[in-house]
């Protein structure tokens, strides 16, 4: 148990308050698993969490939350609240005020799924369970506290977070939550882009993208969030293992690469027609832009993310004429090493010819360039140059994209 969770929880509990660990990390402790943040509920509301602990940050327009932060760790403290009373919820089921404060018990019953709904007093080492989420712990079950209808009427992203958990925690999903799924799907197409983009990091930015990915087209999800058939998902598949892959060997990834990968197949769709065309590279331009800006009227993927989408695609065509006169031009492109890596995928799942990538490897070996690491780029994909490398021959691996 952190220091700074159980001196957020001490520190209330001396004002006077009650204080309890909440959700994730209590879950994911019993889970066996080493939570990856904490939160607290509390009585207190986020002004008298400030009086008890100066070191908090308020923030958040839905929901006000306190911050509390302890060295490298970061405390989120919530009020207890109620779920919604008559009169809270619009005519088709979505919550109109959240934030009602409450009692504890009403807190639990708000909450989304039963094993996100334990308390757990680090002092007296106590675990209420008001949903019987223990138990679905036990049989490694995702339940929710509710109706799932209800619930999923009430808040669609549900209906990704119960996804992203059976993938992530490996539980399964109720028989009443899937069957729950299908017909409300649609109703992510209402939720504001800036929080799905939110939830697409937490579903494939986490290391369990490829099982998240499967499950939701089990509910054909996928086709409701971007513009693509299941018959042409291989790509969108290859980069999302391709990204767990990254992840689990600590190496840098971006929710980019994934998003040139899903759109890839709408984006060929629309340049075929103009491929021969004498403008086929203004058109194939107008095209991209076209898939980026109507994929972000869904999720709200940051233009720095829909230039690198941009970039990529565009260099595919550089990438396979390869008799190009200056192909070094290239190789110093900034995204070119995202570019080559998407190159390997499309020929992974026999788009392209092997050899191609081969060749550009090769080229790679022998014209060795140094790249800084992705969170050091320029922003805005600028053109900056990029150094030479001073040593030849260093290890392709090295150069991280
Ligand atoms: P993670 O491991 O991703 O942090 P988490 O369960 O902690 O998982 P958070 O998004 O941090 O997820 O939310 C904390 C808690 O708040 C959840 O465990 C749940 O009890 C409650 N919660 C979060 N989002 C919702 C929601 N949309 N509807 C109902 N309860 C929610
Ligand atoms: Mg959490």
């Amino acid at each position: 148990m952190p220091a700074g969770a159980v001196q957020v929880v001490e520190a209330l509990r001396d004002a006077g308050h009650e204080a309890w660990l909440v959700g994730g990390c209590v879950r994911d402790l019993l889970l066996g698993r080493v939570p990856k943040d904490f939160d607290v509920a509390a009585s207190a509301t986020p002004d008298e969490v400030k009086r008890a602990l100066p070191r908090t940050r308020i923030i958040g327009r839905r929901f006000r939350i306190a911050h509390v932060r302890f060295r490298r760790e970061l405390i989120e403290v919530s009020t207890f609240r109620r779920g919604n009373v008559e009169g809270d919820v619009s005519a088709d089921g979505v919550v109109l005020s959240d934030n009602v404060y409450g009692t504890l018990p009403e807190d639990a019953f708000r909450r989304d799924f039963t094993v996100n709904a334990l308390y757990y007093d680090p002092v007296e080492d106590v675990l209420l369970d008001y949903t019987g989420g223990l138990m679905d712990i036990e049989r490694r079950e995702l339940r929710c506290v509710g109706d799932p209808a209800a619930r999923f009427r009430e808040d669609p992203v549900r209906i990704l977070r119960a996804v992203r958990f059976a993938a992530k925690l490996s539980l399964s999903l109720r028989a009443d939550i899937a069957a729950a799924i299908g017909p409300l799907a649609e109703l992510l197409t209402a939720i504001p882009p800036a929080r799905l983009f939110d939830e697409f990091n937490k579903l494939f930015m986490q290391g369990n993208a490829a099982a998240a990915w499967s499950l939701m087209w089990q509910y054909d999800l996928p086709e409701i969030l971007f513009p693509l058939s299941k018959d042409e998902d291989a790509l969108a598949q290859a980069a999302l293992e391709n990204t767990d892959e990254r992840i689990s060997a600590d190496k840098p990834v971006t929710p980019a690469f994934l998003l040139a990968a899903i759109c890839w197949p709408e984006f060929q769709r629309r340049v075929a027609p103009a491929a021969t065309a004498p403008n086929a590279a203004d058109e194939r331009l107008k095209a991209a832009h076209a898939v980026m800006d109507e994929q972000r009227l869904t999720i709200a993927f940051p233009r720095r993310l829909s230039h690198f989408v941009l970039d990529v695609w565009r260099l595919q065509s550089g990438l396979e004429r390869r008799s190009r006169r200056n192909p070094k031009r290239l190789l110093e492109h900034p995204r070119f090493r995202a570019a080559y890596d998407f190159l390997a995928l499309r020929s992974q799942i026999g788009e392209t010819d092997p050899e191609l990538t081969r060749w550009w490897t090769d080229l790679q070996v022998e014209h060795p360039v140094e790249r800084r690491p992705l969170h050091e780029a320029p922003r805005g994909g600028g053109r900056r140059r990029v150094r030479r490398g001073p040593r030849r021959g260093r290890a392709l691996a090295e150069s991280a994209p």
